[in-house]
């Protein structure tokens, strides 16, 4: 069965927000003058060794705020996380191997992620100035943070709690959503049949709301939506599509993170916010600071890219590095109607973070600008595929937070 979501013919509108084309300078005099240090006389002593010992203080100062507020979010990570390992390997992903007898935990993929982050930090020839220690917290409604630590060269990098699972469970969404998008306005194409060769799973618009509605449902509710169903694997190829989006998307929200650092956004007043387990301190940002952090993140994920050739595999591994990012902020945009409810989520407002969608854009307007739109095809797709989906998987996800809400008031 065909749904009405059909794909625009891709068309790149470039953002004429004065903030954007601002932010952009502000962002290349940065790299500019990063890149002119790079031309000082090379250290022989690689980033991770000098910072080893400072990322290993910072891992025990995370451990401390861990005993202090009696959170173990590993344990709660585990068995979702061995199943990530399985589609990783599947899909030859590099990611940490567990020894006999030894759980792969969230913990370990956030240090994989970190680890890919710091060497693309080395190759592109940044510098990174502190030790920094990624981990898990429930933030609430931020998705990261990073903040420094009491020591100059400690920094801890917080994931939200949930978010990974979230992340990968709506790459399944997005990737089996891909079965009712249209090649263009007047053919009966789909991206997934025709662009992708795949053999039909029968995957419809209505599925999609249905699924996205009690993933995020169980995730505001429980704050993990593997408290929710689990959607089952389709088939051999799209799992594998959809963990290549999850690892990309993952790497952004933790490089933008390491952006802040690296474009030394540190001098940012610092804001303490509560969350379940604890006051929470972070380097408060503004929508500048934030645009180009997401810039910066971006081109670490597409500096080592396979591409520059005509070879199709590189036109496709360069498509992941960009439709990652595109599908965190997709998430994010869901999440936001479901937090702040009908709104424009295309403007952006004035406060600390821009809207998702509007990042989302500017990620596509700057590779569009340098590259010409090769770069952006899925990431252009995940773009136009909010229209159709986000009023009813929010209105879907909203009734079951209030159906879960008036049974608990029972
Ligand atoms: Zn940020």
């Amino acid at each position: 069965m065909l749904s009405n979501a059909r794909l625009n013919p891709v068309k790149h509108t470039i953002t004429t927000d004065l903030v954007f084309f601002y932010s952009t300078e502000r962002y290349e005099t940065l790299v500019k003058r990063t890149l002119k240090k790079k031309a000082a006389p090379k250290k022989t002593i690689s980033l991770k060794q000098a910072f080893a010992e400072e990322k290993r203080l910072a891992r025990v100062e995370y451990k401390k705020m861990l005993m202090t507020s009696g959170y173990q979010p590993d344990c709660m990570s585990s068995d979702r996380s061995a199943e990530f390992a399985r589609e990783f390997k599947r899909a030859g992903i590099p990611q940490p191997v567990a020894r006999p007898g030894e759980v792969i935990t969230f913990q370990g993929l956030l240090d994989d992620l970190s680890w890919n982050i710091e060497e693309l930090i080395r190759e592109r020839g940044h510098k990174l100035n502190y030790g920094v220690h990624v981990g898990e917290w429930p933030l609430g409604e931020f998705q990261a943070s990073v903040t420094r630590t009491t020591s100059r060269n400690r920094a801890i990098v917080l994931v939200n709690s949930g978010l990974i699972s979230l992340v990968y469970q709506m790459a399944k969404i997005m990737t089996y959503s891909l079965e009712f998008v249209h090649m263009d306005e007047d053919s009966d194409e789909t991206i997934a049949c025709k662009l992708l060769g795949w053999e039909p799973i029968g995957w419809t618009k209505q599925d999609s709301i249905e699924w996205i509605g009690k993933t995020l449902a169980a995730y505001v509710i429980h704050g993990d939506c593997r408290a929710g169903k689990r959607l089952p694997l389709s088939d051999s190829t799209r799992p594998t599509f959809a963990t290549n989006l999850t690892f990309m998307a993952e790497l952004f929200v933790v490089a933008h993170e390491y952006a802040h650092l690296l474009l030394e956004h540190v001098k940012a007043p610092k804001m303490v916010f509560a969350t379940p387990y604890g006051d929470v301190e972070a380097l408060g940002q503004n929508q500048r600071n934030e645009f180009d952090a997401d810039l910066a993140a971006a081109d670490l994920l597409i500096a080592s890219a396979n591409w520059g050739s005509d070879d199709p595999a590189g036109f496709v591994d360069v498509n992941f590095r960009v439709a990652g990012p595109c599908l965190f902020f997709v998430v994010a945009v869901f999440l936001e109607g479901v937090r702040i409810g009908p709104h424009d989520f295309t403007a952006n407002k004035s406060g600390s973070h821009p809207a998702p969608y509007c990042r989302l854009t500017r990620i596509l307007d700057h590779f569009h600008r340098r590259y010409g739109g090769s770069t952006n095809f899925l990431g252009e797709i995940f773009r136009q595929m909010i229209f159709p989906l986000v009023v009813p998987s929010v209105e879907k996800t909203q009734s079951l937070i209030s159906a879960h809400n008036s049974t608990k008031g029972k």
